[in-house]
């Protein structure tokens, strides 16, 4: 339960990798336009079809089912919605052919007939822009730094899985930790040796992370880590091999000849049914100073 299952998982995605999935998918959304827009020249002028566009296997011979299908959109294959996406991209293809072959064949087009196109193309827009949103939303609620989830982000989702956590649906658990003596590493290595520290910190961190697991930056090397369905006693354990793997990391930074060694002090604890979600925050923050005051380099476990 508790392994990395991270090729599925928004999560995982680096921010390169969202500003370029977020870039081929304004480069399909582009093709598919310029298809349409022939489409409707063909539709209106009388010109002759497009061979590929009255295949039966169309929808893989434009320029954007070579996309869909092309090793380019692997990292976004696992995607829910990329199969939706494509679904609806092959019926608007087959209402296309239906109209094309009319047109070919010299007669008119029946209202239901571009009816029935028009709905699937509005799906398949609806589709791949759903698709965009959504990654541009885990882009825009990333810090640049070290590719933890903003805090705008944290009150929103934490409240959706509070929520579930009320209706009995889950357990959720929550961690805080923040780096010890943190101020040492930049005030000895200088601020850039700083932030490899914290980039290579939350690397680790999220190889213990599963899909649905989030990391957040609460403050500037200090985190909160959010586990839905996961009991206090599994998320205890969860943080401790975070802590010991935090521990055990040789940071290297061009600024500093050392490799540079950090540990960082853990709290956790669970929602509940009976506390808010500022409540649970102020009980994990409590406990993580615990860990602060009894020695650095441990985790409390709010009781
Ligand atoms: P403690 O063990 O009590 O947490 O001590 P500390 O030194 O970690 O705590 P303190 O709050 O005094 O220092 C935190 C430091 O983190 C100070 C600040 O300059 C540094 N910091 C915050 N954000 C960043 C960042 O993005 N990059 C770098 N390099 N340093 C940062
Ligand atoms: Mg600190
Ligand atoms: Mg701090």
């Amino acid at each position: 339960m508790l392994e990395p299952e991270r090729d599925i998982h928004m999560d995982s995605f680096t921010n390169h990798q969202l500003q370029l999935i977020i870039a081929q998918l304004d480069q399909a959304i582009y093709t598919h336009e310029q298809w349409y827009k022939n489409l409707l020249r063909i539709l209106i002028a009388h010109l002759p079809p497009e061979e590929a566009d009255l295949m039966p296997d169309a929808h893989q011979r434009c320029r954007f089912g070579q996309w869909y299908l092309g090793p380019q959109a692997t990292f976004i294959q696992k995607n829910p919605a990329f199969n939706s996406l494509g679904d609806a991209h092959e019926q608007m293809h087959s209402n296309a052919r239906i109209l094309l072959q009319r047109i070919s064949d010299g007669m008119t087009i029946p209202v239901t007939d571009w009816d029935n196109f028009d709905n699937t193309l509005d799906r398949m827009r609806l589709e791949i822009q759903a698709l965009r949103h959504e990654f541009s939303e885990i882009a825009r609620n990333r810090d640049p730094l070290t590719e933890a989830q903003t805090r705008a982000s944290l009150l929103p989702e934490l409240r959706e899985q509070h929520a579930l956590v009320k209706r009995g649906r889950q357990a959720c658990a929550l961690a805080m930790f923040d780096l010890d003596h943190f101020k040492r590493i930049n005030d000895e290595y200088g601020h850039a040796a700083g932030d490899a520290v914290l980039v290579s910190t939350v690397k680790c961190v999220k190889s213990y992370l599963r899909p649905y697991d989030r990391i957040y930056r609460y403050g500037g090397e200090e985190f909160i880590i959010c586990m839905p369905s996961t009991t206090i006693d599994q998320a205890s354990h969860v943080a401790e091999r975070m802590r010991s793997a935090i521990a055990d990391q040789h940071v290297q930074s061009d600024k500093a000849c050392d490799e540079l060694q950090v540990t960082a002090s853990f709290g956790v604890t669970a929602f509940s049914q009976s506390q808010t979600v500022q409540e649970s925050l102020g009980r994990v923050d409590n406990a993580m100073y615990e860990a602060k005051s009894t020695g650095r380099n441990c985790v409390v476990v709010d009781v």
